[in-house]
């Protein structure tokens, strides 16, 4: 089964679904417009259950096979939200929105999910069910947590989930995958080191708040260096540093340091995290200052089973002739929860040359409208054939 022809013939269409979402993004829970548009849509195709609300806008539809006498049920997730970053592609069908941007190419997931949904509608060439999930803010808001604490996978009985994200940098309609943690979990942190201000002749007389941020920074990679094993995988980044000095000639009582931990199993990381406050703490306190961390975790790891890895690989291979393996990405991923309530797996699908994502440049390739569709069409009838 290679690409299938019925995408070429609805690529125009899908391509036009794109640009539209493309012109008019939207952050993180608040696709309003674009959670409607999808909902029209699959109503529009016949899907036997629309309901939207799911995760406050996510939208899901569900799609009968032609039987269903093995009761299996495929969950099938693209996200829709878009980014806060100024376009700068120029394109004829850019955002209408300043400072709102489809710069990681949910435009072209959602209209790749779209194609498959009406494609699906029209043939039900399968024995079971097909729930198409429409997720908002995976973008840091965890949209994919919001849909499964309303209870989806429970709601629809969902048996396994797949999902998938374009590539910048790997050839157009391309696949690569891995078994296993996949994505990073993605944690935050603040620290807030409380000195002695002064005046900056008379050094003395203060706790320099400066000099004690610059002691935890340095010492904060000593996590990654010597308290990791070298062989697993931690970032441990200062991103943003306030002083609340804003002189040539005071030392600033206070300084707020900002930054994220990256890491690839739960072992690594309890330690980053308890490593990260015992370092802070600690150097402030050598030095007669006060640090006061506070540690958010954010995604968890995403990990993707093996099970259903090798066969959503056997699928990209029977569509795109190859599938390669792909490198652990160290970048966080909401399809984790869902991945956490179900098995399944997440694959990438190469965007071409050009911008990365998250860069103002970025654009969605709709070159690979055809292989991502045709992937997603033969994990419902590879995995669940027509009986
Ligand atoms: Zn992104
Ligand atoms: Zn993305």
């Amino acid at each position: 089964m290679p690409v299938k022809n019925r995408f070429a013939e609805l690529l125009p269409e899908i391509t036009a679904w794109r640009r539209d979402l493309h012109e008019n993004p939207e952050i993180l829970f608040d696709t309003h417009r674009t959670s409607a548009l999808v909902a029209d849509k699959l109503r529009e195709f016949g899907c036997d259950e629309v309901v939207t609300g799911i995760g406050r806008t996510g939208v899901v539809g569900v799609i009968k096979g032609k039987t269903d006498t093995a009761g299996k049920v495929i969950g099938l997730r693209a996200d829709m939200d878009a980014l806060p970053i100024h376009e700068a592609t120029g394109l004829p069908y850019a955002s209408k929105t300043p400072g709102a941007m489809h710069a990681c190419g949910h435009d072209g997931h959602t209209a790749m999910l779209l194609g498959a949904a009406k494609y699906l509608s029209e043939t039900r060439n399968f024995d079971g069910q097909v729930v198409v999930i429409f997720q908002p803010a995976e973008e840091g808001g965890g949209g994919g947590r919001e849909m499964c604490a309303d209870g989806m996978m429970d709601r629809w009985n969902i048996s396994e989930v797949y999902g998938m994200h374009n590539w910048p940098g790997r050839p157009v309609g391309s696949f690569s995958i891995r078994p296993g943690a996949f994505f990073a979990a993605t944690d935050q942190f603040e620290i807030v080191i409380e000195g002695k201000g002064g005046h900056a002749a008379k050094p003395q007389e203060t706790v320099d708040s400066t000099l004690v941020a610059a002691h935890v920074i340095t010492a904060l990679q000593s996590i990654a260096s010597r308290n990791a094993d070298p062989v697993d995988q931690v970032v441990v980044s200062v991103t943003a540093i306030e002083s609340s000095s804003k002189a040539f000639n005071v030392i600033a009582q206070r300084v707020h340091m900002k930054g994220t931990v990256r890491t690839m199993s739960k072992d690594m990381r309890d330690l980053a995290e308890a490593r990260l406050k015992a370092i802070s703490t600690g150097t402030a306190g050598a030095f007669g200052a006060v640090a006061e961390v506070s540690y958010h975790r954010g995604y968890p790891c995403m990990v993707n089973h093996v099970d259903q890895t090798a066969f959503a690989a056997d699928v990209a291979r029977s569509v795109a002739g190859d599938c390669t393996d792909a490198p652990l990405i160290m970048g966080g991923e909401d399809f984790a929860f869902m991945l956490e309530e179900r098995p399944g797996a997440y694959i990438l699908v190469g965007n071409g040359d050009g911008a990365s994502v998250h860069h103002p440049e970025y654009n969605f390739n709709d070159d690979a409208i055809p292989t991502g569709c045709s992937w997603w069409a033969g994990i419902v009838e590879q995995r669940m054939p027509a009986a």
